[in-house]
Parts: structure tokens; sequence; C-alpha cells
């Protein structure tokens, strides 16, 4: 009988505890993504001519608010659910910005149920840009009227962003999620992440509770100028510290990624963007944001910011392989629990002073790991926690361990000061929380 009952509780642990296991709506979710859907938004996109911010606000058929009415309008089809809206901003002339514009975000909102307070964003730039330059004596510079009246079709920078994010609202849109996704194609990126900006700077004053910003850029084809091409990848890059918010995102989208979209590996390239480049990400994690951006490996130069970004040049197959990695994050994060919180107040001995630091100590013995944390928010769906450690020059978690539901944890005779440490939320359809980790507070410098 004992026996039987310590199987019963054995085989119960185990279902409760899924650790790295597939939660089968993600995956449902994930084929649902359709390459035939993502083509038709592409060739859609290129056929507003172009999608300059300069460009008219009034055409029907030609232009950026022909474009932006259209993304509203598609996505306010997908589910009476998503809640659609314009988000305008009239800007003054300033640097790029070279008359006073109007830019427009197109936001949809699908809401979520029991931490309807914490967002994940999904987002690209529906915005394009054909370069054309004129001579100004030796020098040559862009001709802004030119470059407004010329064709920009924008389809992999970043008309592929736009079609992943609704091709996410269509699919996600019919299911329901804890925490809130917002799908956001933003506008005037390419004259100075202007759009982003704004959401970021609101989203900030607002304290709004944002958990991820997942950034599509540039995922619309697969093949480099120069021939080379690496489709069943895609680079994820974010910003130092090597702990910091999108790091530990990045870490995160590896993760859960390659878990569910097996044919994919996800590049994380651990720095801010591409060398000399910028992209919508970026006024999140200045926000103090977790925020990553997608980007193909096979970029091809010759195609940006010009006349030949067209669907001839694109690979929808491999902009919906990035897309189901995105669902995949996306959906594990709304459906997660929230991270714990891995900090305390601690007093300075010195100067007395309260400071938040990680509730990590050596223990009584003063040579053990001890880990504590608290939990956060509506947990009635945990499973429990997990214990991540890695070596502190190793990029990613090399060892886990499920410790069930508890709030502290003993690694005996580990050292806290060679090793990096983290603890991470997982329910019982196996969605886990990205991890938090036990950061050192740098100390004020007299
Ligand atoms: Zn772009």
């Amino acid at each position: 009988m004992r026996l039987a009952l310590a199987l019963f509780l054995t085989l119960t642990l185990h279902a409760q505890a899924p650790l790295k296991s597939l939660n089968p709506k993600v995956e449902k979710i994930v084929s649902a993504v359709s390459t035939e859907r993502i083509a038709a938004t592409l060739r859609r996109l290129e056929g507003f001519g172009t999608r300059n911010i300069f460009s008219s606000q009034e055409h029907p058929t030609r232009g950026v608010g022909a474009a932006y009415r259209w993304i509203a309008e598609e996505m306010k089809s997908y589910s009476p659910r998503l809640q659609v809206s314009l988000d305008p901003h009239e800007l003054p002339q300033s640097g790029r910005v070279f008359r006073p514009v109007k830019i427009v975000n197109v936001v949809a909102v699908l809401p979520g149920t029991t931490q309807k307070d914490r967002h994940v964003i999904l987002s690209g730039h529906y915005d394009s840009l054909h370069i054309v330059r004129k001579k100004v004596g030796e020098l040559e510079q862009m001709d802004q009227e030119a470059t407004v009246a010329a064709d920009a079709p924008g389809v992999s920078d970043d008309g592929s962003g736009t079609a992943a994010v609704m091709e996410l609202a269509r699919v996600m849109s019919q299911f329901e999620f804890e925490k809130t996704i917002v799908f956001v194609a933003f506008a005037g990126e390419e004259y100075g992440l202007l759009g982003a900006n704004e959401y970021a700077k609101r989203a900030r004053e607002q304290k709004m509770i944002i958990d991820a910003v997942l950034n599509n850029d540039i995922i619309g084809n697969d093949m480099a100028g120069n021939g080379r091409s690496a489709n069943s990848a895609v680079r994820v890059f974010s910003e130092d510290p090597i702990d910091s918010p999108s790091r530990t995102l990045a870490r995160y989208v590896k993760e859960i990624g390659e878990r569910y979209v097996p044919s994919m590996t996800v590049n994380t390239v651990f720095r801010a963007d591409r060398f000399g480049r910028g992209g919508d990400h970026t006024p999140f994690d200045r926000a103090g944001y977790a925020a990553v951006r997608f980007t193909t490996p096979s970029e091809f130069y010759a195609n940006q910011h010009t006349g030949s970004d067209t669907f001839a040049n694109a690979s929808p197959a491999y902009a919906a392989r990035v897309t189901q990695v995105n669902g995949a994050v996306a959906a594990t994060l709304a459906w997660a629990p929230p991270a714990p919180d891995v900090l305390t107040k601690t007093r300075s001995v010195t100067s007395g002073d309260e400071v938040d630091g990680p509730n990590l100590s050596r223990g009584k013995s003063g040579y053990d790991a001890f880990l504590k944390w608290k939990e956060v928010g509506d947990v009635s769906d945990l499973a429990g926690f997990s214990i991540v450690r890695r070596d502190s020059t190793a990029p990613y978690w090399e060892k886990e361990q499920f410790v069930g539901i508890g709030k502290e944890f003993r690694l005996v005779d580990v050292s806290v000061d060679d090793i990096v440490l983290g603890v991470k939320a997982i329910d019982r359809e196996g969605n886990e929380s990205p991890v938090s980790v036990y950061r050192i507070v740098p100390r004020k410098l007299p």
C-alpha cells in the first residue's frame, strides 16, 4: 500500500513537473503559422508602392496612410477579441525628420485573463525607405523629396516583421492567454525609431509592466548578397551586460524557440544590434525592459533601402519559420507564471543604507549557495521552481534542477562567488518563466 502510494505520488509529481515538456497548445500555435498567408501579406504591403512616413496619408491605395489603414482593418477581421487601434503621434521637424509629420503605430491588444497587467509585445515596423541620393558639390546626400516619391517596397525591411506580427495576431487571437499580448506595427523606424520611441516613453511613464519585447526586423530573406545562406537559423540580438533583462530574454528565446521549432537554431548575438545599426527594440531596452531583435543571418545589403527589396527577392517560407519561433516564445511567456522575485532589502553594515540586493547567501556553513525567492502574482497553476546555474564565462545555463514548490534551496558546498545562479517558475502545463538571475549589485564607491 505504501509502495502504491509512493508510486502514485511520484507519478503525480512528475505529471505536475513537466520539465522541458511541450505544451500541446503552443505546438498548435506553431503549426498554425501559414507561409501562404505571410506571402499574401508581403505582396499586399509591397502593393502600397511606398510606406515612407512622408508619403501620402490620404491616397486610397498608395502610401503610408493606405498601408496603416489596411493593417488595422486586417487585424480587426481576425477576432472580435483583438482591440485594434491607431496610435498617432505628431512630430515636429527635428534631425532626420526634415518636416513635421504625423506617424501612426498600429496596435492590436489581446487582453489577458489572470495576469492581464503583464504584457508581451510582438513587433515589427511597417514603414519603408528607398534612399535616393543627389550630388551636392563633391558629396552625395539623401534627396528628401525624391526619396519620399520613390517606390519603396520594403518587403524584407520590414514588411516581413509586420507580416510575422499580423500572422501571430491571427493565430494567437484564437486562444486565451493569462498575460496581455500586444501586436504592434511600428511607424517611423527608418527615420530614427520614432514610433517605438514614443511607445516606450509612454509605457515607462504609465509604469506599464512589459515582460518581453520580441522585435522582428528583416526576417524576410534567407540569401545574402555574397551567396551565403543560413536559412535554418535566426539571429537574436540583446544588449549588455551579461545578465541584463534583454540578455536573459535572449537565452529564453533560444531555450523555448528551439524546443518548439527544432529545425531552427537561435543564434544569440551578445550585442545591442548589428554593427553601427539600430532597431525598435532599443528604446525599450533603454527604458529598462527586456527587448530583443530577430534578424536573418543572411542580410542582402544591396537590396536594403532600395527599390529591389521586393517580394521576388524574399523568402516567405523563411519568414514563416522565424514567425513560428516568435509564436512559441510569446505563447509560452504569455501562459507562464511571472518570474520569481529574487531581491531582498538588505541594510549596509557600514553605511546603514537600505538597498535591494540578491537574496543569495553562503548559508549557515558559510560555504553553501543558499537561494531564496518569492512567488509573484497568480501562482494557482504553479508546478514549482527550477534552479539554474552556469559558469561565470558560459553563455547559456548549463545545469537545471527542479525543486518543486518552495521558497528556498541550498546547494551544499557550491561557491556563490564562482558561478551564476538563477531561478524560474514553471506551471503544470510546462510553461516556464524567464530566469530571475541573482545579480551582484555594484557597490557605490566613495
Ligand atoms: Zn528595418
